[in-house]
């Protein structure tokens, strides 16, 4: 039945509870549909931990920084651990938390050892995204001890920005011609590729992200790239609420949108949507939902343009 993209936020990939309910709702709807794409965040709280240590970093903080990397470590293992995987998948996990994060105190001795006045949005975008990349490859091992084939990929390749660093925009073209050249192959294949959000490359391949809660609009760009029937993304609330829940105990989830009221509603600030991610879908006509990880059975909020 078509192509889903689904996006599980920071909320959904942070517990073992919440990871084996991502994991039900991939097996689920990947009998459903024909090809599925998974896009994930960070864990919750790790991009804003990896600003920090790279801001200790810029002021030659090295005790702070290296306490910052020891702690993402030690969350990330705590997690596999927690985890239902074999000997030999759990080991190369393992392995592969210790080469992402030794790379990255690499790359930020390099930025103790080059102060600067000011911490530059291309600094910042050289660091963050290695959260998004230790979220995939955890997802995707764990979809994989269940017989399902699935690889972790990183966006670098994928998402062509321009040099907007901290907020980079995307050039559909040259992006959707790396998507459909590099990813869109292995759907044939039925292996689920689950993809980081929130990075980016310029063409010369210096690092770049797409703003905060960027995985939002990396959701939106393969989606559009791979021709998708609906783009999901998958919450820690049931959907579009009247009011941000966390406020107000006594919002309701709205059943049915337009884009341009779910547009406002991103652009006036609902943390809940990243602000660019909606256009281009209601261009390109692709129905988006928003459902809440831990109740998938809820019908959560349709967006769409007969609302
Ligand atoms: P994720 O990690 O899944 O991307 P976010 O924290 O970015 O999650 O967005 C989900 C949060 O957005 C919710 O936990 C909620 O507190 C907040 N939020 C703010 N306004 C709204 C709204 N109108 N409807 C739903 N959630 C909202
Ligand atoms: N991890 C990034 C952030 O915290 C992107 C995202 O969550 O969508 O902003
Ligand atoms: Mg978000």
């Amino acid at each position: 039945m078509g192509t889903l993209v689904m996006k599980f936020g920071g909320l959904s990939v942070g517990t073992p509870t919440a990871l084996t309910q991502v994991l039900s709702i991939i097996l689920h709807e990947r009998e459903k549909w024909d090809k599925l794409l998974v896009v994930v965040s960070a864990l919750e709280g790790v991009t804003d931990s990896l600003i920090e240590a790279t801001r200790l970093a810029q002021i030659t903080n090295r005790r702070g920084y290296r306490r910052i990397v020891a702690t993402l470590r030690t969350r990330h293992l705590a997690l596999i651990d927690h985890l239902p995987l074999g000997t030999t998948e759990r080991k190369a996990l393992q392995a592969d938390v210790d080469r992402l994060l030794f790379d990255m105190l690499d790359r930020l001795q390099t930025i103790a050892d080059n102060p600067t006045d000011e911490l530059s949005p291309q600094v910042l975008d050289s660091v963050t995204g290695v959260g998004e990349r230790l979220a995939a490859r955890i997802v995707a091992a764990l979809i994989r001890q269940n017989t399902v084939r699935a690889v972790a990929i990183a966006t670098d390749t994928l998402v062509v920005t321009d040099d907007t660093f901290g907020n980079a925009v995307p050039d559909m073209a040259a992006s959707c011609e790396q998507i459909t050249h590099n990813l869109l192959p292995m759907l044939e294949r039925r292996i689920v590729p689950v993809i980081t959000g929130y990075i980016g490359a310029t063409p010369d391949g210096q690092l770049t992200t797409l703003g905060r809660g960027g995985s939002d609009y990396t959701a939106t760009i393969i989606g559009i790239c791979a021709g998708a029937d609906e783009v999901w993304l998958w919450t820690d609330v049931d959907g579009m609420m009247t009011t941000d829940p966390r406020d107000f105990e006594n919002a309701r989830a709205i059943p049915t949108m337009s884009y341009e009221e779910v547009g406002e509603m991103a652009y006036f600030g609902a943390r809940v949507l990243h602000p660019r991610m909606v256009g281009p879908l209601q261009d390109a006509r692709i129905p988006l939902r928003i459902k809440n990880v831990f109740k998938p059975q809820q019908p959560g909020t349709l967006i769409s343009e007969t609302n």
